[in-house]
């Protein structure tokens, strides 16, 4: 399951960040995951509470930002995808469309304390 390897990164950069700034806690770490990045949601919450036992996360809050899919068409400009359709070509002029957004996955904010 990759989003224990996902969880674990995130976990790590928290770490170092609390290591930096001496904080005894992490109260809140905010994801932006996009609807596009092939990271399941509710795995990444299991995989948070499996991976912060014993470690200054324990009693942190997991909020994650869904980013949603956007694309535009070099031809029409901004341009719709319906949900699911991943063939990411433009219903207008069938040109393949570029992804503007919605792949990533980022911690946005850590909450120390
Ligand atoms: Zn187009």
């Amino acid at each position: 399951m990759h989003e224990m390897a996902i969880v674990q990164s995130v976990l790590d950069i928290a770490f170092s960040e609390a290591e930096k700034h001496s904080a005894r806690k992490i109260n809140k770490i905010k994801l932006r995951i996009g609807e596009l990045s092939g990271v399941v949601r509710d795995s990444i919450e299991f995989a948070f509470e499996v991976l912060r036992q014993g470690t200054p996360a324990e009693e942190a809050l997991l909020e994650i930002e869904p980013v949603p899919l956007k694309v535009v068409c070099r031809e029409c400009g901004p341009a719709e995808t319906k949900a699911g359709d991943l063939t990411l070509i433009c219903g207008t002029c069938g040109n393949g469309l570029e992804i503007v957004s919605g792949r990533e996955m980022k911690v946005e904010y850590i909450d120390l304390e």
